[in-house]
């Protein structure tokens, strides 16, 4: 553990910390943000109001646009000239949502990203491959800083050119990679056709992988390719950026750093708050960010929360699973479906290959076609019955998401391998 005192602190030493660090943070926002101000007056609250985390219902949400409609410089609560760093997201969807950070919020940062490193076992001696984005994107920098402070040795390759990946991997002894999962499938299939044996010649032991929902069969697949434990990052470029939850070596759910950021889950259609052990949206505040505060920040991620102890000693929260974005739910002819839930049935289904791509139009219903490769040794396997596997990947696709998508199977390699967050949805009904 990269901060045992804190790591190890029991539930009611957690609480206690939260509420003084809340009943801070609801002034601080409130004296030093218009935008918190005015919102507070609207809610007909002041911020003594707050006394605990049992009264954060009182408190109004922030959401995606409300960062939009500040941009560009936010809604800080520090003179510009005391920003020392801005990241934003890509905008590919809209406004950039721009956030800035103090020297203190980028020393918080750090300390969270060291934490999250360390969760899974990683430390002083590792050799860290970084694979994550260097730039506006949090990733590469997150990392970066992190790892740094931890004591283990950075090689800053950032994305791309994976023939040059592999060879620092293989020269270099690399035990720890850091990028997307799906960016650990391709490398696990570059890697053998650039004629690698991946486990015998590298010498991975971790992976760090954000960024994207995956499934657990995605997880067994790349531990299986590469030989390395995998480990889930959680993060928001909007918190921070990674290091808002993180794995342990048990992999049973993500260790959300509660000291930091005060989590709640809420029924996304109502606002409601839920009960620790219902599925929601889940909901952050950050305790001590000084350049933009977040309170009651919406994610629009689903997942549940555990707060029993897990075997590593740690009480904080765990996230059991983002199960995925509320934004990459599908509703295909009124029935809910995440992509994730589809490629639990394909990657378990061994005559498949790691690619694939969903397709949603409408005719006059909605329509979804699934299009997959084939394993290399599925594609040459002249004996392989295509009907019947068809057939086998939709009656179990059926049992877990209701309805009836039409499989194309394809030649492997067909489709376009992507260095960062993977293309699995082209839903055609948007264009
Ligand atoms: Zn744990």
């Amino acid at each position: 553990m990269f901060e045992p005192e804190i790591e190890k602190m029991k539930p009611e030493a957690i609480a206690k910390l939260q509420n003084e660090r809340l009943k801070k943070m609801m002034r601080y926002a409130y004296e030093n943000v218009p935008f918190y101000k005015k919102k507070f007056k609207e809610a007909n609250i002041e911020p003594d109001d707050i006394k605990s985390s049992e009264d954060m219902h009182k408190v109004p949400f922030t959401v995606k646009n409300d960062l939009r409609d500040h941009y560009p410089y936010g809604i800080l609560a520090v003179p510009r000239e005391d920003i020392v760093r801005f990241h934003s997201s890509s905008g590919t969807t809209g406004i950039p949502t721009v956030v800035g950070y103090t020297r203190k919020d980028l020393e918080t940062w750090s300390r969270l990203m060291a934490r999250t490193i360390a969760c899974p076992g990683v430390k002083k001696g590792d050799i860290m491959q970084n694979i994550y984005g260097y730039g506006l994107f949090t990733g590469g920098l997150g990392f970066h800083y992190g790892a740094e402070l931890l004591g283990v040795s950075v090689i800053p390759t950032s994305t791309g050119n994976t023939k040059r990946q592999l060879k620092i991997m293989k020269d270099m002894k690399t035990t720890v990679i850091a990028c997307t999962p799906s960016y650990a499938l391709y490398l696990s299939e570059a890697a053998i056709d650039e004629g690698y044996k991946p486990k015998e010649d590298f010498n991975l032991k971790y992976g760090l992988f954000g960024a994207e929902a995956w499934s657990e069969e995605a997880r067994k697949k790349i531990q299986d390719n590469l030989g390395l434990g995998a480990y889930d990052c959680y993060g928001l470029s909007e918190l921070y950026g990674p290091g808002v939850a993180m794995e342990c070596q048990h992999q049973n759910g993500l260790h959300i750093w509660t000291d930091e950021f005060l989590v709640e889950t809420i029924d996304p259609e109502t606002g409601e708050v839920l009960e620790p052990g219902k599925r929601g949206e889940l909901v952050f505040t950050m305790l001590t960010r000084e350049a933009m505060p977040l309170l009651r920040y919406r994610t629009r991620d689903l997942a549940t929360l555990s707060q029993e102890e897990c075997e590593c000693g740690r009480y904080h929260t765990r996230i059991m699973r983002v199960s995925g974005r509320s934004d990459d739910m599908l509703i295909i002819g009124g029935v809910n479906v995440f992509p994730s839930q589809i490629e639990e049935v394909l990657f378990k289904t061994p005559e498949l290959g790691d690619q694939y791509q969903i397709y949603v139009d409408r005719k006059k219903l909605d329509r979804m076609t699934i299009k997959v490769e084939l394993s290399p040794e599925a594609w040459v396997d002249k004996d392989l019955d295509k009907g019947a596997l068809i057939k086998r990947i939709l009656d179990e696709l059926v049992s877990v998401i209701v309805i009836k998508p039409k499989i194309e199977l394809l030649e492997p390699k067909t489709i376009e391998r992507s260095v960062g967050k993977a293309v699995r949805v082209v839903d055609l009904r948007k264009s």
